[in-house]
């Protein structure tokens, strides 16, 4: 990709708490632009989600479709409503539909315990947990979705699909994560029971002949459960199954916070969305006090990837900038969020972070 230094964000707030975290991070990322000052964000709001499906009849219009798919990246906070679904009764998941059409096959889940927030874990300190859930997001138990059959009432089947193209770019995502990392890589899978994972460990063993520098490793996805909370410090990169990089994912959050705590990045080879890991949280939407850290480190996350994509440092630098502002927020303990404990509202802890991007050096 060619060095440029103008980048066009498309915003989708969507619904619930997805909109006043998404503030934040736009706020965030508007200090960090100023502070640099060496690129421009243009970003433009769109319209999608259950309230917009409410009023149009549509999760995710053409328009926005469209902006997303001419825009450098994407940034999404959350989308949904237990009231509004389709006739049929099940969820509107316009966050799902965009992974489909853009093919974003990876789901980058970034697990870190921040100093001044507690773990439920014992004896577990900031730094102990900084590990990736790397989830195939394209394939898996999702193949299925929608398409499972029902026999007469009495029998119900989903398929689960694995192909070597799938299995093999993601596991090779896995292995140039790692690189910027610790230099580990973990394949999750249940290779003792189900040949389709047996072939998904296979293509990853392939891959990883081809990065001998890194190590690599194989649990169990049950173990790997139960070693997560039992030793969270030994893992790296996880590299699993869409179904169990789902369940993995928030378990992994759990374990540093919640979801307050998890961003992400839904990343293909040519687009990417970066979203809090959270939904739209209807029991605390509208009272002002959603945690939006996870929002402001996917904003982050975004910067990141821009960078490293355009090969501009700056960005990546204006990731980083994110990343040691929020950890000193947290650390200094002024601006605790209300699900860490704290009393600061939503708009005060986006604030607080934007005052220390002013101040950091970089
Ligand atoms: P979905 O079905 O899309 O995952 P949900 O509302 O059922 O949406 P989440 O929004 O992921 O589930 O979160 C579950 C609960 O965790 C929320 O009801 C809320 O109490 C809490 N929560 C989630 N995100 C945040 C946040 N950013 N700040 C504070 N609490 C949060």
């Amino acid at each position: 990709m060619p060095n440029k230094s103008n980048f066009h964000i498309a915003v989708l707030p969507g619904d619930g708490i997805g909109i006043d975290v998404t503030e934040e991070a736009v706020r965030v990322l508007r200090a960090v632009e100023q502070r640099l000052g060496s690129f421009t964000l243009k970003m433009t709001n769109h319209e999608s989600g259950a309230i917009c499906y409410q009023r149009t009849g549509n999760d995710l219009p053409r328009e926005t479709l469209n902006a997303c798919r001419q825009a450098d990246a994407v940034l999404l906070g959350a989308m949904g409503h237990p009231d509004i679904r389709k006739p049929d009764g099940t969820e509107l998941t316009p966050q799902v539909t965009l992974r489909v059409v853009f093919d974003l096959y990876a789901g980058v889940r970034p697990c870190k315990l921040y100093p001044g927030v507690r773990s439920p874990l014992a004896n577990i300190k900031p730094g102990d947990i900084d590990l990736v859930i790397l989830r195939e997001q394209t394939e898996g138990l999702f193949a299925s979705q929608m398409g499972g059959i029902v026999l007469g009432d009495q029998v119900a089947t989903d398929t689960l699909v694995m192909t070597r193209k799938g299995s093999e770019r993601i596991s090779e995502f896995a292995f140039q994560l790692a690189q910027s990392r610790r230099q580990k890589v973990t394949c999750v899978d249940k290779a003792n029971i189900f040949k389709s994972y047996a072939f998904f460990r296979r293509v990853f063993d392939e891959v990883a002949a081809k990065h001998p520098t890194i190590a690599k490793q194989h649990t169990y996805i049950d173990a790997q459960a139960l070693f997560l909370v039992q030793k969270p410090q030994q893992f790296d990169v996880l590299v699993t199954e869409n179904m169990f990089g789902d369940i993995l994912s928030d378990l992994a959050a759990g374990l540093i916070g919640g979801m307050g705590m998890a961003p992400s990045g839904d990343i293909g080879d040519h687009h990417a969305v970066f979203q809090p890991a959270h939904g739209t949280a209807p029991d605390i939407a509208g009272k002002g006090i959603a945690n939006p850290i996870a929002a402001i480190l996917s904003a982050g996350m975004m910067l990141d990837w821009l960078g490293r994509r355009h090969q501009n440092a700056d960005l990546v630098a204006g990731g980083r900038l994110i990343e040691c502002a929020v950890t000193e927020v947290l650390e200094e303990g002024k601006s605790m969020p209300v699900d860490q404990g704290g009393a600061a509202t939503t708009q005060t802890v986006g604030l607080a972070i934007t005052a220390r991007i002013e101040k950091l050096p970089f």
